[in-house]
């Protein structure tokens, strides 16, 4: 399948591939660093069951963040077939977030900027369903974040550990939602990437940050900067730069899990039960 797809690859960026190698980190999707004589891109594919919906839906996820200024790697080209599809991408040189404090403040700025988008109706949610990992992401429009975040998110994910044998009970989650309204408080709808772990974002060797792989929607920018916390540390300078500029409702920091919960469900629900206790000990703290 590789093969065919890179056969494929010319007729649509116009150039020859001269090589081609394996890319490390995604969980879902194939990577490949691609190279035609004056040129690097990269190309991601997936040739699973939903393989039209997982790529179409990252394809409209970077095009509404750079509709909105947000910086992410150009889209060459989009390949669609029966048993696969592909997007071609810029090839974006990267360096650790670590070794470049710029790339740490660029990072916060681009963070800023999307969480200050705001939805032109003032609901939670967005016009389409979208997909979190291989899992589809529900999306209808809320006047209220809580039952966006209750019923969109933590419900959709907790039914399906239910019915994937996790727990035996829907109590605990109603309890919670419940009480979402004392535990997190109230904002506007931002513009959230909404999968913004620490392989989500990537910074250039020139110190931009591009985010990439988003599961986009209206929400709450604290599930963002959860997310970000999750898997991976977040240098200081980044949440030091974003409270300068755009300042978090005083605890954010406490109430990071109550956001988290929701990613990791997703997490127990795509990968298994290595998450199951994380995502019981946050269950008893807040039912
Ligand atoms: P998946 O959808 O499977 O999670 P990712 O989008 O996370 O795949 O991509 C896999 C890896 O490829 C990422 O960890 C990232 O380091 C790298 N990557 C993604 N996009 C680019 C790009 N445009 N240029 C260079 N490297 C990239």
């Amino acid at each position: 399948m590789k093969e065919h797809i890179i056969q494929t690859i010319p007729s649509k960026i116009g150039k020859e591939i001269v090589s081609y190698s394996n890319v490390r980190g995604g969980d879902i999707n194939h990577a490949l660093l691609l190279k035609t004589e004056d040129q690097q891109y990269f190309c991601k594919y997936n040739t699973g069951s939903d393989h039209a919906g997982i790529i179409m839906s990252e394809i409209d996820g970077l095009n509404l963040l750079k509709a909105n200024g947000v910086l992410v790697p150009d889209i060459i080209a989009h390949l669609s077939q029966d048993d696969y599809s592909a997007i071609i991408m810029e090839w974006i040189k990267t360096i650790p977030i670590h070794t470049s404090k710029s790339g740490q403040i660029t990072l916060a700025d681009q963070l800023i900027k999307m969480h200050s988008i705001t939805s032109a109706n003032n609901k939670y949610g967005a016009d389409q369903n979208n997909y979190i990992g291989r899992l589809v992401q529900t999306n209808i429009w809320y006047d209220d974040f809580y039952d966006y975040y209750y019923k969109l998110r933590l419900l959709s994910q907790f039914s399906l550990a239910y019915n994937n044998g996790y727990f035996n009970s829907y109590t605990p989650i109603e309890n919670i939602a419940k009480k979402l309204s004392d535990i997190i408080p109230n904002e506007a709808p931002s513009l959230i990437h909404g999968d913004l772990w620490s392989g989500n974002y990537i910074i250039s060797h020139d110190s931009k940050a591009y985010l990439i792989d988003p599961s986009v929607s209206y929400g709450h920018r604290e599930m963002d900067i959860a997310m970000l916390h999750l898997f991976g540390s977040v240098p200081e300078l980044v949440m030091d730069r974003y409270n300068e500029i755009k300042p978090l409702a005083s605890g954010w920091k406490t109430r990071m899990d109550i956001f988290q919960l929701y990613y990791l469900l997703v997490h127990l629900n795509m990968f298994g039960r290595s998450y199951l206790s994380q995502v019981e000990s946050i269950i008893e703290k807040y039912k």
